[in-house]
C-alpha cells in the first residue's frame, strides 16, 4: 500500500473524492449512482457533503461504509473524512492544515490542531477513528502495561514519538498514541521495536499520563506501596507533584476514603484519576504535605491553609502551591491549587486573537521600539492577562523591562516590578521619574485612572520608550476619545499611541452538551447577521449537563478589537474629528475588525453564542458579513 498522503499534499477539490473512488473500488456504489448523488448535492439548498448525500441516498449502510474505510485507512485523510461526515467544514480543515505550516504549530498533527482550534472534540474525534476507521480505542494504565514491551524504548524515546506501547498481540505490539493513522509514529514504532506494530488511538490525557508514570518509574525504582517509612511517603510526594505539573494540572485532591486514599487532578477543569493509595499511607502523607506548605502539623481538628513553593527537579522553575487542608469524616482533605506562573501567563499565540490580528498586534504594535499600546475594557474583560502576556512576548535577554503595577498580580522572571503604594506617597509621577532612569527599553504601568498617569504615560513614550498600559473604556475609539477628553493635546495622542487594543469575555459554550442551533431571526436581526451568512456558520448553544452545571457554558473566550494609527487615523484625531468619523476610517483604513465582528466569528464556530454576543458586546455598527469578516482575520501569510 502506498504511504500515506503527507502535509503537503495539495487540498482535493472535494473532500468527497478519495471516499467516492474508495466506494468505487469496493462495489458499493457505481458510477451512475455517483453521478446521480453530484446531481442531487448540485440541488441542494442546504449545502452536504458528498458522503452524507450518497448515505441519505441510501446507497450503501453504514456498516458497508464502515468495513470499507476500515481496509484502506491509509488512502482516506483524516481532515477529509471528517469533512464528509458533517463534523468539521472544509473551510476548518483548510485552516488546520494551513496552521501545520505556521511555526507555532510545527509537527502537529491536523486532529491536535483541530482540538485546540476547538473545531472538533476529543471524544468525536477519537470516535471516528475507533468506529469508522476501525482503530482500537484503548486508554493507557501504566500499571497494567506489560513492561516486557518497554524493554526496547526509553521514555524520551516514546515521548518524542508521542506514543507508549501497551501489550503485546500475538507477533505484534499494540502501541497507543493520539494519531494512529499517521504513518510516521508507526514507522518510528516499528524501527524501535523492532517489530510488527498495531497503533491504537488514545485521549491525549491519557498517553500523557502514562508517559509520565513511565518515567518516573524508569528514574527512581518503583516505591513499594505499602511500605509505611518516610522516604516512601516523601517519594510518593514528589511522584505526585511531579506528574502533576507534566500533565499541566490545575489542582491535586488528596481525598480520604474508608478503605483508601484517592488522589485526582484537575485538567483542563475536569477531575481525573490518578492514582488509589493504600489507607494506611493517608496520614503520614496527609502530614508530608503539612510539612511542606508550614500548617500545623499536630492540628487535626480544624481546617488550615498553607502554601509550598516547589522547585520543579524537572525545569527548575518554582512552582507556588496554595494548599487548603478539609477535615472530612474519614480525616483530613488535601487539596493543591497550582499557582504555575508559565500556564498562568499566556503566550501571546493563546489569547484567543484571530491570525491575521495577532499578526498586526504583534508586528505593528509590540515591536515597535517606542510609543503607547494601550489594552482597554471593562473591569473583568481580561486586559490584564493579555496586558501581561505581551510582557512576556517582549521578556528577552536584550530587553529591559520595569513595570509599576497596583498590586503585581504575577511575577515575571527576567523584569523588574514595583507595586505602587499611594499611602506611603509611591504615586505614578514619583515612580516613573525614577523608572526612566532605570535605562529601561519598556515600561508597564498597570493602569491608567487619571490625567496624571494618561501624561506619565505619554511623556514616558516621547522619551524613547515603549509603553505598556491598560484603560478602562468601552472600544478603541473609546480610548482615544478619553484621551482627547482628558485635554491631551491631539498632537501628542496622534504622535504618541500606537495601538489601541479593546477586549471582552464571553462565556464559551460547554463542549460536552453543544449541539448545532438557528439563530432566531430576532436575534440575527439584532445582531447584524443577513440570512447569507447561515450557511458559513456552525452556531452552537450548550443544552446544558452536569459539567457546566446546567448553564450551556464552561470557560471564557477573548473577543478582540484592535486599532493600529495609521496616517488617515491620526489626521482624523489631529483634526478634531467626531467619533463616529474616527470609527469609519479605521474600520475602512486600517483594517479593524470590531468588537461585535469578532464576537460574530467566534460565534459562527461555536465558541459562544448570539446570545452571548449581544448581552456583552457594544453594537455600534452593522457588522459585514461573516465572510468579509473570515476574510479580514485570515493569516496574510500562508
Ligand atoms: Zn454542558
Amino acid at each position: 500500500m502506498s504511504t500515506a498522503p503527507a502535509v503537503s499534499t495539495p487540498v482535493l477539490k472535494d473532500t468527497g473524492d478519495a471516499i467516492a473512488s474508495l466506494l468505487l473500488g469496493h462495489g458499493l456504489i457505481n458510477d451512475r449512482q455517483l453521478k446521480h448523488a453530484r446531481r442531487v448535492r448540485g440541488k441542494l439548498a442546504q449545502p452536504k457533503t458528498l458522503l452524507n448525500t450518497m448515505m441519505e441516498l441510501e446507497f450503501f449502510s453504514s456498516q458497508q461504509l464502515n468495513s470499507a474505510l476500515q481496509g484502506c485507512t491509509q488512502m482516506i485523510r483524516l481532515g477529509d473524512l471528517l469533512v464528509e461526515l458533517g463534523d468539521i467544514t472544509s473551510m476548518e480543515l483548510d485552516i488546520a492544515i494551513r496552521m501545520q505550516g505556521e511555526p507555532a504549530h510545527k509537527g502537529k498533527k491536523v486532529g491536535e490542531i483541530l482540538i485546540e482550534q476547538r473545531y472538533i472534540k476529543e471524544p468525536r474525534l477519537i470516535d471516528v477513528l475507533a468506529n469508522h476507521l476501525g482503530f482500537l480505542h484503548i486508554e493507557p494504565d501504566f500499571t497494567a502495561i506489560d513492561k516486557v514491551v518497554l524493554t526496547s524504548v526509553t521514555p524520551g524515546q516514546c515521548e518524542q514519538h508521542g506514543f507508549i506501547p501497551v501489550r503485546r498481540q500475538g507477533d505484534a505490539i499494540i502501541v497507543a498514541c493520539t494519531d494512529p493513522n499517521n504513518q510516521e509514529t508507526l514507522k518510528a514504532a516499528e524501527d524501535l521495536l523492532n517489530h510488527k506494530v498495531i497503533l491504537a488511538i488514545s485521549s491525549q490525557f491519557a498517553l500523557r499520563t502514562a508517559l509520565h508514570k513511565f518515567k518516573v518509574s524508569s528514574n527512581s525504582r518503583v516505591i513499594p506501596p505499602t511500605t509505611n517509612d518516610d522516604t516512601a511517603v516523601t517519594r510518593l510526594v514528589d511522584e505526585v507533584l511531579q506528574a502533576a505539573i507534566t500533565m499541566k494540572a490545575s489542582d491535586i485532591h488528596f481525598e480520604p476514603f474508608s478503605d483508601k486514599l484517592r488522589v485526582r487532578f484537575r485538567y483542563d477543569s475536569m477531575l481525573w484519576l490518578f492514582k488509589d493509595v493504600g489507607n494506611d499511607l493517608a496520614p503520614s502523607l496527609i502530614a508530608r504535605l503539612k510539612i511542606l506548605s508550614k500548617a500545623n502539623i499536630a492540628e487535626r481538628r480544624r481546617h488550615q491553609d498553607g502554601k509550598i513553593e516547589y522547585s520543579d527537579p524537572s525545569s527548575g522553575q518554582v512552582i507556588d502551591i496554595r494548599c487548603s487542608f478539609y477535615i472530612s469524616v474519614h480525616g483530613e482533605k488535601a487539596c493543591l491549587r497550582l499557582l504555575n506562573r508559565r500556564t498562568e501567563l499566556l503566550n501571546i499565540e493563546e489569547i484567543g486573537m484571530a491570525p491575521a490580528v495577532l499578526e498586526r498586534f504583534k508586528y505593528e504594535a509590540l515591536e515597535v521600539p517606542t510609543g503607547v499600546v494601550m489594552i482597554t475594557g471593562p473591569t473583568g474583560s481580561g486586559k490584564t492577562t493579555t496586558l501581561y502576556s505581551c510582557v512576556d512576548y517582549l521578556n528577552n535577554d536584550e530587553t529591559s523591562i520595569i513595570t509599576a503595577e497596583e498590586p503585581v498580580e504575577y511575577v515575571i522572571d527576567g523584569i523588574t516590578q514595583c507595586s505602587l503604594n499611594p499611602k506611603i506617597d509611591m504615586t505614578f509621577a514619583e515612580t516613573l521619574r525614577h523608572m526612566v532612569r532605570q535605562d529601561p527599553d519598556v515600561i508597564v504601568l498597570g493602569e491608567i485612572r487619571d490625567k496624571e498617569s494618561a501624561e506619565a504615560a505619554i511623556q514616558a513614550a516621547l522619551t524613547g520608550h515603549k509603553v505598556l498600559t491598560t484603560f478602562h473604556t468601552e472600544d478603541t475609539i473609546g480610548g482615544l476619545l478619553r484621551l482627547m477628553n482628558m485635554n491631551i493635546e491631539t498632537f501628542l495622542i496622534s504622535s504618541t499611541v500606537v495601538s489601541v487594543l479593546a477586549q471582552r469575555l464571553l462565556r464559551r459554550v460547554c463542549q460536552y452538551c453543544a449541539q448545532p442551533y438557528r439563530p432566531s431571526p430576532l436575534q440575527m436581526q439584532r445582531a447584524g447577521i443577513r440570512g447569507e451568512d447561515l450557511r458559513h456558520a456552525n452556531f452552537t448553544q450548550g443544552v446544558g449537563c452536569e459539567t457546566c452545571k446546567y448553564t450551556g457554558y464552561h470557560g471564557r473566550i477573548s473577543v478582540f478589537e484592535l486599532l493600529v494609527l495609521d496616517e488617515k487615523v491620526k489626521e482624523a484625531i489631529l483634526s478634531h474629528r467626531a467619533s463616529y468619523d474616527i470609527r469609519r476610517i479605521s474600520i475602512e483604513s486600517s483594517g479593524l475588525i470590531t468588537l461585535l465582528e469578532d464576537g460574530l466569528e467566534k460565534a459562527s464556530r461555536g465558541m459562544t453564542t448570539i446570545a452571548e454576543v449581544l448581552r456583552t458586546l457594544p453594537r455600534t455598527d452593522k457588522p459585514r458579513s461573516l465572510l468579509e469578516i473570515r476574510r479580514l482575520s485570515r493569516s496574510t501569510d500562508v
